[in-house]
């Protein structure tokens, strides 16, 4: 049996779908605005595919390429000008940002029904409160999946292991949000292979190669891998993948969670204009 999650197969299915309804919108498309800061050679990557994505699925692109000398009342007045223009739907600060601005403000500053990310505080307070409508990228693709793949989360001891801001934190409450019974691990966890033996579903975003190894998870577990990895040069996750023998399903890296993140990226976008244009 094939245990393997075709995350590329799933999110090319997905962009599809976008892409029929962008297709079908009379007038003006959706416009995603992209603004990058500096020259980080891997956010120049991730902001060149994005805009494939949007080309793909039919979203205008307008990419800021900002110095990085750029001061951060700068910054927070191009958002401004964004936030205003009633042409631009979602908008998207690249991270990391230079160490002389201030993330925080920035992600604030995104006006909330243009925050494609998911990152503004009103968009995760609406997530704690099961209303979110513009949900974190990462974490939704991993529900996503699990979802493609007819998994039936209610009910499931779900383990997420890792509690960042973009990742754990919003993937435990999307989780609960399921109606999982969830559990949240981190570096102060303790004994956390009892947690990861009694876990139906557990889904790994720690950055730590290989980490989850066969002998600390049961049979037929299903597994998630979120973490991207370098090991002796080769791109891996945190599951070692000799889980799979064990797992009833699990995601390679690469081919699993990460082409979901720009998905969901175009998934927020479409959803944006729609709030935007009253059409939710
Ligand atoms: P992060 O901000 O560094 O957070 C890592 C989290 O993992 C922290 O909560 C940390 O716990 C926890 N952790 C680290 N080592 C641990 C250990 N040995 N045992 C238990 N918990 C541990 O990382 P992130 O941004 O969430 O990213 C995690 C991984 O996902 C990275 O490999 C990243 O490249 C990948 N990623 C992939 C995508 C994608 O699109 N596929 C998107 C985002 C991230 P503490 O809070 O206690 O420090």
């Amino acid at each position: 049996m094939n245990n393997i999650i075709n995350g590329t197969e799933i999110a090319k299915i997905i962009k599809d779908e976008i892409k029929e309804k962008i297709s079908k919108i009379q007038g003006k498309k959706p416009c995603l605005a992209v603004v990058i800061v500096g020259d980080d050679d891997a956010s120049h990557i991730y902001v060149k595919n994005k805009n494939k994505a949007c080309e793909y699925v039919g979203i205008k692109s307008d990419t800021y390429f900002l110095n990085t000398n750029i001061t951060e009342q700068e910054l927070l007045n191009l958002i401004e000008k964004l936030n205003n223009d009633s042409d631009v739907n979602g908008i998207l600060v690249q991270l990391p940002l230079p160490s002389h601005i201030n993330e925080k403000n920035v992600l604030l500053k995104i006006d909330p029904l243009k925050d494609v990310d998911g990152f503004h505080p009103y968009n995760i307070g609406m997530l704690s409160t099961n209303n979110a409508i513009l949900k974190s990228c990462t974490p939704s693709g991993c529900i996503e999946l699990l979802k493609r793949y007819d998994v039936k989360i209610k009910g499931k001891n779900a383990l997420v292991i890792g509690r960042s801001n973009i990742v754990g934190r919003p993937l435990s409450m999307m989780l609960l949000n399921e109606d999982a019974t969830v559990t949240t691990a981190h570096t102060k966890t303790k004994n956390l292979e009892y947690l990861t033996k009694q876990a139906d579903i557990i889904i790994v975003a720690i950055g730590v190669a290989n980490f989850l190894k066969t002998h600390m998870i049961k049979d037929n577990v299903i597994l998630i891998d979120v973490g991207m990895n370098r090991d002796n040069g080769k791109l891996c996750g945190d599951i070692d993948f000799s889980c799979s023998e064990k797992a009833s399903l699990i995601t390679p890296v690469p081919g699993g969670v990460g082409p979901m993140t720009i998905t969901m990226l175009m998934k927020n976008c479409l959803t944006a204009y729609k709030i935007q244009n009253n059409l939710v």
